[in-house]
């Protein structure tokens, strides 16, 4: 890892990762468990303890073709996947010691085949006459496109957005995910005849109605959940108050793809408070500590313990002096006579019985309250989904809480519409979107195929395998 004195200052990719001796030597650790419990906490099931074996043999290509089998976008859940509770956090070894570093050696695998030219491999696609749409260029929508297009559909992703990969490019920071390989993957796409129309926000600049008129054979929709939520207290429309998926857009355009701080202006503060305890908070708080903050104190009305940030995370932001304020929640912000915020009023709380999502119950402490100075202030509780695209298309069922709801082969409840990602869990991972994404494709070509015999049969989608049984 780069040092965390330097990569305070920097964006450049915090891990640097294993070289050829490390990752072997990482791979011999692997006990090559009979029944391995990695395998059934990858979410895509990657054949992991066969991608060691030959990783030990020095055989990195036919290492790639396996994950690659399972997994349409390596490169980049290597990178982001939060292993600990995923492959790693089922690895064995765990109990005693560290578990094997899983996502270091698909990492090695995957940026090998990437140095060799192999990991955009040119294919013949033969045309097989339909088309499809899909609305949301995030990791669901770009995979959907990947698995269709080489099957022979023609493919048009609708992205609202200036630029591809959703959250990929505009919400994980460059120093977690080099934007490189989100260009690649659209450069990639591309190339094989995936037309992405860009600025467009279905809802508002086309409709569902637009879109049949135009003749698609089936919608994906895999719009995220990009509206984000608000604390509803005293002072929230100062200036300086803002949310964290627009400073993390900012960031992103500003210091990954090289837009200018005039179009997109960076907010900038001496002392940062952040508020929340998930991953986007430690993006926030890591992000403003790069940008030349002198304090970041990230708030959080629980205890470290139930933090949902990734361990690893929180540990990086420690390393970097992000400051920690657990059980301590917000209840005010205070302006200056310009309105803009100069401290945020908290107060301490403790922990009671379970709530519903099973952790311990945040109770404030009477009399607690303090104030902290700060001039900026970037509020990371969540986002919710955007009703923009659901309400124009009244028909299609929705839950509660604005997402849209889908069957287990993940249609909606109009026909030939499917839907996958965020939009129909709430925030999860690029690893849940993938998997959502390979069973919608795959449903979409069974369900066409079921519709028109004369569309080619041949193909069962090569990434899509019924259960992790087949593996072994
Ligand atoms: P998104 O990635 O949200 O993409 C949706 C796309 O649809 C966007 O490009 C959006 O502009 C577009 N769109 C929205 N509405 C419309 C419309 N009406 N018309 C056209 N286009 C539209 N997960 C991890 O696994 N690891 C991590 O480290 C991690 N870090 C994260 C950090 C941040 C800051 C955030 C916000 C999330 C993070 N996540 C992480 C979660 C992960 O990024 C998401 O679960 C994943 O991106 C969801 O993919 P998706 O395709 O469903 O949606």
């Amino acid at each position: 890892m780069q040092d965390p004195l330097r990569r305070q200052k920097n964006f450049d990719e915090v891990i640097l990762g294993f070289d050829l001796e490390a990752v072997k030597k990482e791979a011999e650790r692997c006990l090559q468990c009979a029944k391995p419990k990695c395998v059934v906490g990858c979410r895509v099931h990657t054949n992991i303890p066969k991608i060691i074996r030959l990783v030990k043999e020095e055989r990195f290509i036919e290492a790639y073709e396996k994950i690659k089998k399972r997994n349409p976008m390596s490169a980049i859940t290597c990178r982001v996947c939060p292993q600990e509770n995923q492959c790693e956090g089922s690895c064995v070894l765990g109990k005693r010691w560290e578990p094997l570093a899983i996502g270091l050696i698909e990492r090695y695998i995957t940026d090998y085949v990437r140095k060799m030219g192999l990991y955009y491999e040119p294919m013949n696609i033969e045309p097989n006459g339909k088309k499809v749409a899909i609305i949301g260029s995030g990791p669901s929508g770009l995979v959907v496109a990947k698995q269709l297009v080489s099957l022979g559909y023609d493919i048009t992703i609708f992205e609202a957005f200036h630029k591809g990969g959703g959250v990929l490019a505009y919400g994980i920071p460059e120093y977690r995910l080099p934007k490189q390989l989100i260009k690649d993957e659209i450069k990639y796409l591309r190339s094989l005849g995936v037309k992405f129309i860009y600025n467009h926000r279905i809802g508002k600049h086309l409709t569902f109605d637009d879109l049949n008129l135009m003749g698609y054979d089936a919608i994906f929709i895999g719009i995220g959940v990009c509206k984000p939520m608000r604390l509803r207290m005293e002072g929230q429309d100062l200036e300086n108050v803002i949310n964290a998926q627009d400073y993390l857009k900012r960031v992103n355009m500003v210091k990954s793809y090289g837009y200018s701080e005039k179009l997109y202006p960076l907010p900038r503060g001496k002392h940062v408070t952040i508020i929340g305890g998930g991953n986007v908070a430690m993006d926030a708080a890591r992000s403003a500590r790069r940008l030349g903050s002198e304090t970041v104190t990230i708030v959080y009305r629980r205890a470290l313990e139930q933090a949902p940030a990734c361990k690893k995370e929180i540990h990086d932001a420690q390393e970097e002096d992000i400051i920690f304020q657990f059980l301590t929640n917000p209840v005010e912000f205070v302006g200056d006579q310009n309105g803009k915020v100069k401290e945020m009023e908290v107060i301490k709380m403790r922990l009671g019985e379970p709530d519903a999502s099973g952790r311990a119950r945040p109770i404030p402490i009477n009399d607690s309250n303090y104030r902290i100075a700060t001039d900026l202030v970037i509020i990371a509780i969540g986002n919710e989904a955007d009703e923009l695209l659901t309400s124009s298309c009244s028909d299609i069922e929705v839950g509660k809480w604005g997402n849209i709801e889908i069957d287990e082969n993940g249609k909606t409840n109009l026909e030939g519409i499917y839907a996958g990602g965020d939009i129909v869990t709430g925030a999860d991972t690029v690893a849940s979107a993938i998997v959502a994404a390979k069973r919608a494709a795959n449903n979409i070509h069974v369900d066409l195929i079921k519709k028109d015999k004369e569309i080619k049969r041949n193909i069962v989608n090569y990434y899509y395998l019924e259960t992790i049984n087949d593996l072994f």
